[in-house]
């Protein structure tokens, strides 16, 4: 997959995507990354990028011209045509569904926003608006780099282990069950007696009753749409009903 970004501060990305799993897949040639910097293609000595907005108002808005130019110009250069994302809290909120959805397009490029964000006409170039969550960043940069990675991390190879990516939180509509580690006993604290038995198919009872227990009891929110058996259902409804608490 190829990933490419538009940023005023175009640097912020490599220290990120060169380490760790980032860094070893995009070694691997599983994805690459490239930034340009916006200002290339403002035509003035300022190599400016921003201007106020009409109707007066606080702050500074990204002007069209350099990104229209910028995304035309970057999206030429190769007969695949890209799959325009741009940032901003109205956008469509990201979750691992959409994260599944754009692993699936060969190249990405990602358009981020700064200042108090862009002139509503350069929405115009975006196939899809993103949302990292209901609070402001001061760019769209970490937005960019939160979707590359979990988009990455979904890419045959990234992970080392293939088995890895699907059997965790939101894969299933549902959270992760509870995971532990040695030692057996830490300070006190038992692990589960169950996960030591060796009995495969205790195992994955209970990890399948944990996930149920932990998403009812923490995001209730996600069982709507989760895909469960009847007697499932019938289980979390239980929960449900019989402790409204929450917290962990
Ligand atoms: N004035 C805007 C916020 C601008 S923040 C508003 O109230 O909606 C500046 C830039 O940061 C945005 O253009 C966007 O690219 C990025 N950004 C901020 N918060 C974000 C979020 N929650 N998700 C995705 N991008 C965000």
């Amino acid at each position: 997959m190829r990933i490419e970004a538009i940023s005023v501060i175009p640097q912020v990305f490599e220290s990120y995507l060169d380490a760790s799993i980032m860094g070893r897949a995009k070694r691997a040639g599983i994805f690459s990354f490239t930034a340009y910097d916006l200002r290339d293609w403002t035509h003035d000595r300022h190599r400016t990028v921003d201007d106020a907005p009409f109707g007066g108002g606080q702050g500074m808005l990204m002007k069209p011209e350099p990104i229209f130019e910028a995304v035309e110009d970057i999206a030429a250069r190769d007969e695949v045509a890209p799959y325009v994302v741009f940032f901003s809290p109205v956008g469509t909120p990201f979750t691992q569904a959409v994260a599944s959805r754009l692993s699936q397009h060969e190249r990405l490029l990602f358009v981020c926003g700064r200042y108090e964000g862009m002139d509503e006409r350069c929405y115009q170039l975006a196939d899809e608006v993103i949302s990292l969550g209901d609070y402001v960043l001061t760019g769209g940069e970490l937005a960019a780099l939160a979707v590359t990675d979990a988009v990455v991390r979904l890419l045959p190879g990234a992970l080392g282990d293939d088995m890895s990516a699907q059997d965790e939180s939101f894969s299933d509509g549902l959270l992760e069950y509870e995971q532990y580690t040695r030692p057996a006993d830490f300070r006190g604290m038992q692990v589960p007696e169950v996960l030591l038995s060796g009995d495969h198919g205790a195992v994955g009872r209970w990890r399948r009753q944990s996930a149920l227990e932990r998403t009812a009891r923490l995001r209730p929110d996600l069982l709507e749409d989760a895909s469960l058996a009847p007697a499932e259902r019938a289980f979390v409804e239980s929960l449900l009903h019989n402790d409204t608490q929450g917290g962990e």
